[in-house]
């Protein structure tokens, strides 16, 4: 079973085998915790996710972590929330499963996670939270020991503690 644990931090300081990026489908980039982690990575981060010719929705793509402690980079683009009716919630759940199948095939132990999609993408927190929670916790694991959820602000925190105590 996989040991989840909620933090409060910065994702880019993350010393674990592999964090995940909230990236956009384009995987170039762009605000939030994806141009926290391409500034941190370095340029050679960019390179390596040109190459990879984007990402869909839910699904995921791995580079090596670059200039940051982590050594994977695990890129999955989280939906947009419009109105809960456009597939939002598996597309979510896709996100995170998908990262979880992404770590395991580069045998990783411990992954870090952002709060994917509740930034700009607007996903409502405490549903969020609980999608993410369950994914993680019903994942069938073989390599990951840990995940943790590191979230940036104290209303991420909050919530995914409340979820936590839910699941
Ligand atoms: P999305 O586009 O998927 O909504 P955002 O980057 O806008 O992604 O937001 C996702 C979450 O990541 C938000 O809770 C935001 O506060 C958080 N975040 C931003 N920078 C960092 C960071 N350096 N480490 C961890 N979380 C971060």
């Amino acid at each position: 079973m996989i040991q989840i644990e909620i933090i409060k931090g910065d994702i880019t300081q993350s010393h674990v085998d592999a964090i995940v990026n909230a990236a956009n489908t384009t995987l170039m980039g762009g605000g939030g915790v994806d141009g926290a982690i391409h500034c941190a990575a370095g340029p050679e981060l960019d390179a390596a996710c040109e190459a990879l010719h984007g990402c869909k929705t839910g699904e995921a793509k791995t580079t090596p972590g670059f200039n940051l402690p982590a050594k994977f980079i695990i890129h999955t683009p989280g939906p947009i929330w419009h109105d809960g009716k456009n597939n939002e919630d598996e597309l979510l759940k896709n996100s995170y499963f998908n990262s979880l199948k992404e770590a395991e095939a580069h045998q990783c132990h411990t992954v870090d996670f952002p709060s994917i999609s509740t930034g700009v993408y607007h996903f409502p927190l405490l549903r969020a939270a609980k999608i993410a929670l369950n994914t993680i916790s019903n994942f069938p694991s073989y390599s990951i020991e840990k995940v943790r959820i590191v979230a940036f602000d104290l209303q991420t925190k909050a919530a995914y503690d409340y979820a936590l105590t839910l699941s």
